[in-house]
């Protein structure tokens, strides 16, 4: 069966950066014998531009009947003036609440050639692997009411969260933990909230499930600032729709480009997968974007939803291997040093993949 995957470029740099993945993808069909097939739909502001709206009918139908999306970024500065309902963005947030997936997952790595890149002295950050578990369908940004008084002067949003929405992210990350270091901290602002009251005390029931992992409460603030001095002390961090959109870009300083981020949304009707960075209109259609954060993105559609777990494990490597050979786009390069263009990142990527599978087959053959 092919595994059919709906294809959203969307805005800005969405577009170059996807074309990447899919060369990844495709490279990885052939070798594997695998059939992956993709179907490409507007979705953003070039959908408000072809069809009138930011999420056509025929992008959501496309996407339901999908076995995963992989949407590249949506947001174009000309339609900033328009209240958020009418913007390229709440095609986004109508898309993943229409997929229904709540469990958002987004890895920070710190990969070894780029610790001196980072804002950290290296051996602060060498290591650091967080992976940071964002609820994505609940809290402030679906939360009603919401909206302007009729003076417009005064805006309201409503943060609401009830117990099956925590307990079902909180599993989620216990589990994804257990693959790991085994250590979950659950962000909160306990202090302040009666929505993180009840954060903490759901997740404390869940965490009895998993008696084998470690579970730590800490303050949004606390997390923050922990953050920025120790990123090693985390494994994984899970955190409400609001705390965990902040602190996944704040996390982009472990890996020392928000280029590099790719992100799984998890336990809906179909998997999306979609960098973490924006539609980044400063630098789109110069070739300057770095396309690993989608690339990583496609290496989670193959674990999370193909379940090609080596596959996945061997473009990461890839990417690693790559960066170790000097392989930097632009937000990565170092004054002097050669810049490669979106394009030319990819190809990299792709040469290096054909090298680690060689060595895998030649471990294999010793
Ligand atoms: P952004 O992520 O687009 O860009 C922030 C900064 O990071 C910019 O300087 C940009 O050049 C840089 N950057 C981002 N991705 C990069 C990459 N792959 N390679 C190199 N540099 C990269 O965030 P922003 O500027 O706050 O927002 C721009 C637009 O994107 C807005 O319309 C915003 O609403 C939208 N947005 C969309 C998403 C999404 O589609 N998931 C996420 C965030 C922002």
């Amino acid at each position: 069966m092919p595994l059919k995957i709906a294809l959203l470029p969307g805005d800005g740099i969405g577009p170059e950066v996807t074309a990447e993945a899919v060369r990844i993808l495709k490279n990885v069909a052939e070798h594997a014998g695998k059939s992956l097939t993709f179907s490409t739909h507007n979705i953003g502001g070039v959908a408000i531009d072809s069809d009138g709206q930011g999420l056509p009918e025929s992008t959501l139908e496309a996407c339901l009947g999908a076995n995963a999306v992989l949407l590249g970024a949506v947001g174009n500065p000309k339609f900033d003036g328009r209240v958020p309902s009418q913007r390229p963005e709440a095609a986004l947030l109508a898309l993943r609440q229409a997929l229904g997936g709540y469990a958002n997952l987004r890895p920070a790595i710190c990969y070894a050639p780029l610790a001196k890149r980072t804002a950290f002295q290296p051996d602060k950050v060498k290591g650091a692997d967080l992976l940071i578990i964002r609820e994505l369908l609940g809290g402030l940004y679906f939360g009603e009411p919401r909206g302007f008084e009729a003076s417009g002067d005064t805006a309201f949003n409503t943060l609401i969260y009830s117990r099956h929405e925590v307990e079902r992210v909180a599993r989620v990350a216990f589990a994804r933990a257990r693959e790991r270091k085994g250590r979950v901290a659950s962000i909160d602002k306990a202090n302040v909230l009666e929505c993180s009251q009840l954060w903490r005390r759901v997740v404390s029931e869940v965490a009895k499930e998993y008696p084998d992992v470690a579970l730590e409460h800490v303050f949004v603030d606390t997390a923050a600032m922990r953050l920025a001095t120790a990123p090693t002390s985390f494994d994984v961090m899970l955190c409400d729709n609001l705390f965990g959109d902040i602190l996944s870009d704040q996390a982009a300083s472990v890996a020392g480009s928000l280029g590099l981020l790719p992100s799984a949304t998890l336990g809906g009707k179909v998997d999306l997968y979609e960098p973490v960075h924006g539609s980044a209109p400063d630098i789109a259609g110069q070739g300057l974007a770095n396309p690993i954060g989608a690339i990583a993105s496609a290496a989670m559609l193959l674990r999370f939803t193909a379940k090609m777990e080596k596959e996945a494990a061997e473009i990461e490597h890839a990417i690693e291997d790559a960066l170790a050979a000097g392989a930097r786009t632009r937000d990565l390069a170092n004054p002097g040093e050669r810049v490669l263009s979106t394009q030319e990142m990819g190809q990299a990527i792709e040469e290096s993949l054909a090298d680690v599978r060689d060595r895998r087959h030649s471990y294999h053959g010793v």
